[in-house]
C-alpha cells in the first residue's frame, strides 16, 4: 500500500454519476492526464478542489522549487478529502463515492447535482496504511463516509484473512455488495442501533495477544470513543491502528480540519 503524495494535481472531469444507494452518489471521472496515474492506490485519500461556480475552471496548486504545495497568488479553493474507491485501468475511470448527507455541503451538493463534463481539481494520492498486511485478524468500522475505504481495504485482504467489519448506515437500503474473504464478517448495524456498543462489544471476544489490526474511521465522536477503549482497555500498537476521524458533526472541513490533527496527534 506504497503512496504517492507527489502525483501531480489535475483537473479531473465527471464521465457519469449514478445513485447506488439512497445516501451515496457514485462518481466515474476522467481525466486526459490519468496517464501517470497510480493503479494500487484504492482506499487511499484525495484531495478535491471544488471551483466556485460549477460552471469554471478550478484552481490548481503548484509545487515550488521546495516541494511545497503553493496556491496561485494565495487563493485556495473549497477544499474536501475523499478516498479512492477505484481506478478502473482499462477505461481509465477514478471513482469516488460520495455521501449524499442531509446537511448538503459544498462537496456533497456538488456530487448530488454533477453533470456530466463538470470539472474539478484534484490532488494526491496519498494518506497511511488503512490497515497492517501483516495482522492475523482485522477489524474495520466506520460509517457511510468511511465505507469507500472499507469496501476498497476488503478487496485487498489476503484470500485467508479472518475479520470482521462494522458498517453503520442510515437504513437498511444503505448497504452495499461487499467483496471479503470468507472469512470476514460484515455488520450493517443501522443508524437507530447501537453501533458503538456493538463494536466495541466485538473487541471483548478477541484473543488481543495475537496481532489485531483495526481500522477505524468516520465521526469524529465515535472515532475518538473507541480508539480510547483500544489503547486503553487493549494496549493495542500504533502499528494495529488506523484511526481517523473523516468528519465532525456540526462543522464543515473549514473549521474541522486544523482539529482533526490535532485528534490524530493525541495519544491519550
Ligand atoms: C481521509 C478521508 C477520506 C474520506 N473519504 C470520504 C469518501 O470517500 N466519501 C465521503 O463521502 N466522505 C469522505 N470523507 C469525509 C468528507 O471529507 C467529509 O464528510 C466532508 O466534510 C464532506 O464535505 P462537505 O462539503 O459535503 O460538507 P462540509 O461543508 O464539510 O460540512 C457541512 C455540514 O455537513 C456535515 N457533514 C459532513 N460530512 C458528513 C457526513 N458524511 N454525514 C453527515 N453529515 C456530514 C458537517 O458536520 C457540517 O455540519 C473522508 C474524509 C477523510 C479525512
Amino acid at each position: 500500500m506504497a503512496t504517492n503524495p507527489n502525483t501531480a494535481p489535475r483537473h479531473i472531469q465527471v464521465h457519469s454519476s449514478v445513485q447506488i444507494s439512497p445516501h451515496m452518489q457514485r462518481i466515474y471521472f476522467r481525466s486526459d492526464k490519468f496517464a501517470d496515474f497510480p493503479l494500487d492506490e484504492a482506499g487511499a485519500h484525495i484531495k478535491l478542489f471544488f471551483p466556485e461556480q460549477r460552471s469554471a475552471m478550478p484552481l490548481l496548486p503548484y509545487r515550488n522549487e521546495l516541494g511545497k504545495i503553493v496556491w496561485p497568488e494565495g487563493k485556495r479553493p473549497v477544499t474536501r478529502t475523499y478516498t479512492i474507491r477505484d481506478f478502473i485501468a482499462d477505461e481509465q475511470l477514478l471513482v469516488v463515492d460520495f455521501v449524499r448527507h442531509a446537511d448538503f455541503g459544498t462537496a456533497a451538493n456538488w456530487a448530488v447535482h454533477a453533470q456530466k463534463g463538470d470539472v474539478i481539481g484534484l490532488a494526491g494520492p496519498g494518506g497511511p496504511a488503512r490497515f497492517n498486511p501483516e495482522a492475523d485478524y482485522f477489524i474495520f468500522i466506520g460509517d457511510l463516509s468511511a465505507l469507500p475505504m472499507i469496501a476498497a481495504s476488503l478487496e485487498q485482504l489476503r484470500a485467508d484473512a479472518q475479520g470482521e467489519a462494522w458498517i453503520e448506515i442510515e437504513q437498511a437500503s444503505d448497504q452495499q455488495p461487499l467483496s471479503a474473504p470468507q472469512g470476514v464478517q460484515i455488520h450493517w448495524i443501522s443508524a437507530d442501533q447501537a453501533f458503538e456498543d456493538a463494536a466495541a462489544g466485538s473487541f471483548k471476544n478477541l484473543d488481543w495477544s495475537s496481532s489485531i489490526s483495526v481500522t477505524l474511521a468516520g465521526e469524529n465522536t465515535r472515532v475518538v470513543a473507541l480508539r480510547k477503549i483500544l489503547r486503553q482497555q487493549y494496549s493495542i500498537s500504533k502499528a494495529n491502528l488506523y484511526a481517523v476521524p473523516y468528519w465532525k458533526r456540526g462543522h464543515s472541513e473549514e473549521t474541522y480540519h486544523d482539529e482533526r490533527h490535532s485528534v490524530m496527534d493525541d495519544e491519550g
